[in-house]
């Protein structure tokens, strides 16, 4: 997929717009979700450019992956849902239901997250 430049995670990439900042290393950015959905809801995104997961796995570096995802680990950890436990959730394309077009992986927890699948 052809990266949107003007997205909004690309727009917080390069501090255009401000986010509630949670961790940040040479790889990786993650911030709180502006509309939670359980009591801890992280969003955790690459710092290169791509759009999809896709693009992540084909794409990057394995320094960029491995970043990427110590990245996870270290802020769940942080904040506090590694012992209870926690849900990833990454959104692909279209029928994924991703709505911002820069790879990002959700981290919820706090609270029995439920069904993989709700409805
Ligand atoms: P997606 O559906 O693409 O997997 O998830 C996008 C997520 O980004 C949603 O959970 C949405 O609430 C969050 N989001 C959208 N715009 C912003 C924003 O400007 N700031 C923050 N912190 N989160 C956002």
């Amino acid at each position: 997929m052809t990266y949107d430049n003007d997205n909004i995670f690309a727009k917080i990439l390069r501090d255009e717009i401000p986010c509630d900042k949670v961790y940040e290393d040479d790889y990786a950015l993650a911030f709180n979700d502006i509309s939670p959905q359980a009591p801890t809801h992280i969003l955790v995104i690459p710092k290169g450019l791509y759009a999809t997961q896709d693009d992540f796995n084909t794409q990057a570096s394995p320094d960029e992956v491995a970043g990427l995802w110590r990245a996870v680990s270290k802020v769940a950890d942080e904040a506090g849902v590694t012992a209870g436990g926690y849900r990833t959730i990454t959104n692909t394309g279209p029928d994924g239901g991703q709505e911002v077009p820069h790879y990002h992986v959700h981290i919820l927890g706090g609270k029995r997250i439920g069904r993989m699948i709700p409805g």
